[in-house]
């Protein structure tokens, strides 16, 4: 007998598919790909062209003019106004990823009241370095986190990073239910396996079957897990920080270029691409 407790209800209705937006990273400079959006001014513009094409969260770091990762809270308010004014009712997403900065100077700009943030809930090997979130680090964010009303986005890197974040909601610390980005092709990290993926989806959806989820393809298998994350009901993230080209030999000329790439990949699997409003909705926000 069919059990609408093994099949989940994204499957049978699928719902508007979430086009994230991960316009700069912290690692890309302008001599890998001269359209990474490097400073303020750039990165307002770069996402929103990436708005108009679809996209309706942006994942943001900041960068020095010299191109050099920071946590700089002046720059994120600069930046967050900016995106604000320029592609209205977009989410608005800070990382607090390791590259910009060390322990609590990564929550450094939380008080800004972005809608999310990332939060990546364990310790993993990156190319040529440890990227460390402690458990002290990680209940601290998320408490920060919690006091500013901003929603975090579980950066699952791993898979022990998934039960831990379900940890924290149990815990009181992170609000239900979650958002998880299950992020594949790092190097040195998980690999973009199949299988691999379609367990941790399974996990989350049999663990907190009103969980939202994302699937981040770095690199060369960029297309082909946001494939696999829309054609099962999640939603796809994009952008230059993941992904510099368009195939094998041609750089992407932007991210709204990437952000097309990804909306027709969505027309051809039947899913509709949310508007912000819709992605307001289906992740719980304001
Ligand atoms: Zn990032």
């Amino acid at each position: 007998m069919p059990s609408s407790a093994i099949i989940p209800s994204s499957v049978i209705n699928p719902s508007p598919a979430i086009i994230t937006v991960a316009i700069t990273g912290s690692v890309g400079q302008k001599r890998h790909n001269p359209a990474i959006p490097i400073t303020v001014e750039e990165q307002v513009a770069a996402t929103r062209a990436a708005f108009e094409a679809g996209a309706s969260l942006a994942h943001l770091h900041v960068r020095r003019d010299d191109g050099a990762p920071t946590s700089d809270p002046a720059l994120f308010e600069r930046l967050g106004r900016g995106i604000r004014e320029a592609c209205p009712g977009m989410i608005v997403q800070f990382s607090t990823g390791g590259r910009s900065g060390t322990g609590s100077e990564r929550g450094g700009m939380l008080h800004l009241e972005p809608d999310m943030a990332s939060l990546s809930t364990g310790s993993v090997n990156f190319p040529g370095r440890v990227y460390e979130n402690h458990p002290v680090l990680i209940r601290e964010l998320a408490a920060k986190m919690k006091a500013h009303g901003v929603k975090p986005e579980i950066e699952v890197f791993d898979l022990s990073m998934l039960y831990r974040a379900l940890d924290l909601v149990e815990e009181g610390l992170i609000e239900g239910p979650l958002h998880v980005q299950f992020v594949m092709g790092v190097q040195n990290a998980m690999p973009a396996v199949r299988q691999a993926f379609d367990f941790m989806a399974d996990e989350l959806e049999r663990l907190m079957p009103e969980a939202t989820w994302t699937g981040a393809g770095i690199g060369r298998h960029h297309f082909e897990v946001l494939g696999w994350a829309l054609s099962r009901g999640g939603h796809a993230r994009t952008g230059l920080e993941d992904n510099i080209r368009l195939d094998r030999d041609v750089l992407a000329p932007s991210n709204a270029a990437l952000v097309e790439r990804v909306a027709a990949m969505c027309a051809d699997l039947g899913r509709s691409v949310a508007t912000a409003q819709e992605a307001r909705t289906l992740l719980h926000l304001p």
